[in-house]
């Protein structure tokens, strides 16, 4: 597929991904999958207590894999689970392992059939990841998987954030 198609499937949107109406959310989650701040805990109140009660016999996720579970209450069918990396300057692997969350939710997604499915900015809340280089490595994962799905969205909480996905959407797209 051309970059240009593949760009037309990228979205920006602003506000609680827990909201949303597609066949996948991603979950910015900790090894743990047991629940958190942030984004997390949004997805578990949302969800309702059976996302942890399943999510207590997945054995937690390593760092960059990804794990998949019901949506439950959501309106979302599935939610898939990753962890990105805790930010530590930049030179312990982060980028790539980032890059590893990405790749590993949305070949888990294609796994289940998923045609849409929606992002936060992982690791970019608690884990302290740099905005800008962060939505890079989203951006351009998302530009190699995009023959797959029919939208790719990218759910900023903020308009500050969203900002940042369309300024790196448009230099990935010029
Ligand atoms: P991490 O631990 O991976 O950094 P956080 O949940 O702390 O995860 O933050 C990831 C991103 O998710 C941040 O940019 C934060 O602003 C955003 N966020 C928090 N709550 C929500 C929500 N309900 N919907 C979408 N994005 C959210």
């Amino acid at each position: 597929m051309d970059r240009k198609e593949a760009c037309r499937r990228l979205e920006v949107c602003t506000g609680d991904i827990t909201r949303l109406q597609v066949d996948a959310v991603v979950n910015a989650a900790n090894n743990s999958l047991l629940g958190g701040g942030g984004v997390d805990g949004a997805i578990h109140r949302a969800a309702g207590p059976e996302l942890l009660d399943l999510t207590r016999t997945l054995g937690g996720c390593p760092t960059g894999e990804a794990r998949v579970t019901p949506g439950f209450r959501l309106p979302a069918r599935w939610i898939i689970h990753t962890v990105g990396p805790v930010w530590r300057g930049g030179s312990q692997g982060e980028p790539e392992l980032l890059r590893r969350a990405y790749r590993s939710s949305l070949e888990l997604a294609v796994e289940k059939g998923v045609r849409t499915i929606a992002f936060p900015a992982i690791s970019t809340g608690v884990y302290g990841y740099p905005k800008l280089p962060a939505a890079r490595i989203a951006v351009s994962e998302a530009l190699q998987w995009a023959q797959q799905f029919e939208r790719i969205l990218f759910c900023a909480y903020s308009e500050q954030d969203a900002a940042i996905y369309r300024e790196v959407i448009e230099e990935f797209c010029q």
